[in-house]
């Protein structure tokens, strides 16, 4: 689960962390209300789950009240790309005299967390890591002896962070692993941090991933909902069972259980396609699930082609089939499905599908021969 900034900088001053006063508001005249009580200048902030709101204007400074409401007026509703803002943080401004960059997120290669430490905050780390990654210093923390703080004065330093400023950085450090491993965070990112002409470190921004896995032990934060960061089709997905993982190719996967979904991922990766999704319908065949299921795939507006990959056992062929023929019957689409159908009741399942002759379905009875048919059908259409 993603945070909002504010919501990380909650979790960030619950450990120790120093980050600016500010308030959550959702209307223009709560804003003005909040930057009033606050004190000019303030910084108005879009909340919303996407970095780089800085540069599509969603951070802006406003030295008095007409400022705030102008600027908190045309940050709420803007749409950074494509998320809207609802909510927005009104915080105090912080003077500052450089930006540095911090984060930990979870190296499952090396099964342990990753400190990344930066002098060049402030800006996209892909392009430090990129272009100068000799800046970019990189430490493993181990995960049953947490980080003490000489390790992360030795981090500060070797990142090259001016020499009056290393202990507070260092600080910062410990307390951003802090979080880490307390909150059962995935990902906790200070950029920038910044060091305030009065030579002390401070988040300015917090990016704060939460291990869903792990949410139970914290009732606190568990509770906390973004308005508009769940798509509405995948939290009907999800409210039926289905599992939905999105991904970067141009082919729709369904398949009844984890494990066939996984291996439809790897034969249409072999047939030479490129997944668009993960998708696991579980046992779900009614009508239902399987609209849903085909809405959610075609939610997906890069999806040219769909395999349904479906291994009949406790699931009937039949009852998918006849799931499948409800669903389009309300969806209206022409993007080719192909569907292979094999295990109980398999047989009367495919003559479901060639009766009703639906011009884009098509059926298949091997997994390797769906899976050439659809990569094939999605290089048609592109
Ligand atoms: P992002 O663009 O989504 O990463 O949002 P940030 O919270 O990082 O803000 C973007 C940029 O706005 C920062 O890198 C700062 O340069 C600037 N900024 C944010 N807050 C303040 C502030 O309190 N004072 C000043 N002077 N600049 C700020
Ligand atoms: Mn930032």
């Amino acid at each position: 689960m993603d945070l909002l900034e504010y919501q990380g900088k909650q979790l960030f001053a619950k450990h120790g962390l120093d980050i600016s006063a500010g308030r959550a508001v959702t209307t223009v005249d709560d804003a003005v209300a909040a930057a009033n009580e606050l004190g000019y200048p303030v910084v108005v902030k879009a909340q919303v789950l996407i970095g780089g709101r800085g540069k599509a204007g969603g951070v802006k400074l406003a030295s008095d009240e007409a400022e705030a409401r102008e600027h908190a007026t045309n940050i709420l509703g803007l749409d950074i790309k494509g998320h809207i803002v609802h909510e927005l943080w009104i915080e105090k401004a912080s003077d500052i005299a450089d930006e540095y960059y911090a984060s930990i997120l979870l190296d499952r290669s090396a099964k342990a967390p990753l400190l990344m430490f930066s002098v060049e905050g402030g800006i996209d780390i892909e392009e430090v890591a990129e272009k100068t990654p000799e800046k970019l210093v990189k430490f493993h923390i181990d995960p049953l002896d947490g980080i003490t703080r000489e390790q992360a004065i030795q981090v500060a330093t070797q990142g090259g962070a001016d020499a009056d400023v290393i202990e507070s950085v260092a600080d910062i450090l410990v307390a951003l692993y802090d979080v880490w491993i307390k909150e059962d965070a995935t990902l906790t990112e200070i950029n920038p941090l910044i060091i305030t002409p009065e030579r002390r470190a401070k988040a300015l921004d917090a990016k704060v991933t939460l291990d869903n896995n792990a949410l139970y032990r914290h009732p606190d934060t568990a509770g906390l909902t973004v308005q508009g960061a769940v798509d509405p089709i995948e939290e009907k997905a999800q409210a039926l069972g289905l599992q939905y993982v999105a991904l970067d190719g141009d082919i729709g996967l369904l398949g009844n259980g984890a494990g066939l979904a996984m291996s439809t991922l790897d034969v249409v990766a072999q047939a030479g396609g490129a997944p668009a999704n993960f998708l696991d319908a579980a046992g779900g065949s009614n009508a239902e699930v399987i609209k849903t299921a085909v809405e959610v795939i075609l939610s997906n507006p890069r999806v040219k082609a769909v395999l349904f990959n479906i291994f009949g056992g406790i699931t009937r062929c039949d009852e998918v089939a006849n799931g499948l023929l409800a669903a389009f019957a309300e969806i209206d689409t022409d993007i080719p499905f192909v569907v292979r159908l094999d295990g109980t009741n398999d047989l009367e399942g495919r003559k479901i599908l060639e009766q009703a002759a639906i011009p884009n379905v098509h059926p298949a009875a091997t997994m390797n021969e769906a899976a050439e048919m659809v990569v094939a059908l999605a290089k048609e259409r592109s």
